[in-house]
């Protein structure tokens, strides 16, 4: 694969939810060695430390269960300036950090297809749909409302103004398995691509995703991908405060980063709610690091076209 600079970004963000810990989510990142795998697989990678949110004032949320809203839109001011600004030079990988990060990094993303007059698209890796709004929250935490807010629902005034919204119908969720009736009022009716386990089970998981990818080739797409942990299963990756069982496989995970690095389409990229303090000895930090690689180029064999006598 062609060679990438990737900047390595770390968004210890921990506002997104009550039960603390992803703020030393970066750090794990770094100790489970994901510079050196990239760098190993012959790219450049540059680690420009740990960011902090912008102080902001915002009125009170209407929801007052609304947890750490101030905080949650300060980040979301540093991160959409901070996607825009790496993307001009590489491969921004975000190192979380909660899931309440990806209002930043999927709003900057999305502004910096605009600017490169590019379609926007976005993959999904989770059993949640984080399409909350703070309104329809129940739960208050604020990791569950990132695709809401980029895909422009209403009820984010405290939020900054989006530079451009992404387009519902160029949302691939893949992994699906804790959905909310609040979330299911938008998505059921809607045109985001749902991909649950159970279609996985059915269908496996590269036959949706082929068809995703093929969307993005047509129409020369940018596409940010979401990776967050409760997309795997906890058995494998039990370092995540909202494990729901029947995730995604070791194998599964694979072969989704495999075909992403395969399409050539990935132009940033998402590591979120590794919750290290809930880790096995570092095993799931490793496994993502090793996800990462995947998406990256790492292959078990190359396998090159063939010719058989
Ligand atoms: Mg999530
Ligand atoms: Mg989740």
């Amino acid at each position: 694969m062609t060679q990438k600079h990737c900047i390595l970004i770390g968004a210890p963000v921990d506002c997104g939810k009550r039960r603390r810990g992803c703020l030393m989510g970066p750090d794990a990142f770094r100790t489970a060695g994901l510079s050196e795998a990239i760098s190993d697989l012959g790219h450049t990678v540059e680690d420009i430390g740990n960011l902090s949110p912008k102080t902001v004032n915002v009125s009170p949320a209407n929801n007052p269960v609304v947890h750490a809203l101030a905080e949650n839109v300060g980040w979301t001011q540093t991160l959409m300036e901070a996607a825009q600004e790496a993307a001009t030079k590489g491969m921004p990988i975000f190192m979380g950090g909660d899931h309440a990060l990806a209002a930043g990094t999927v709003a900057g993303m999305a502004a910096h297809a605009r600017a490169q007059n590019r379609p926007f698209f976005v993959l999904w890796l989770d059993a949640h749909s984080d399409m909350h709004t703070p309104d329809t929250t129940d739960s208050g935490n604020l990791h569950g409302t990132p695709m809401g807010y980029v895909t422009g629902r209403t009820g984010f005034d405290a939020y900054p103004a989006l530079p451009a919204k992404v387009d519902t119908g160029n949302i691939c969720m893949i992994g699906l398995r804790s959905v909310d009736e609040a979330e299911h009022a938008v998505l059921d009716d809607g045109d985001v691509t749902l991909v649950d386990m159970r279609m996985i089970d059915e269908q496996g998981i590269s036959a949706p995703l082929a068809a995703f990818l093929d969307r993005v080739t047509a129409a020369n797409g940018l596409l940010h991908v979401s990776l967050d942990v409760d997309f795997l299963d906890p058995d494998v990756a039990p370092a995540v405060g909202t494990t729901v069982p029947g995730g995604a496989t070791v194998r599964e995970g694979h072969l989704v980063m495999e075909m992403l690095s395969d399409s050539g389409l990935v132009s940033s990229l998402d590591l979120v709610e590794l919750n290290p303090f809930l880790d096995d000895r570092g095993k799931t930090a490793n496994l993502m690091v090793d996800l990462t690689a995947s998406l990256l180029g790492r292959r078990v064999f190359d396998r090159p076209n063939r010719s058989f006598p």
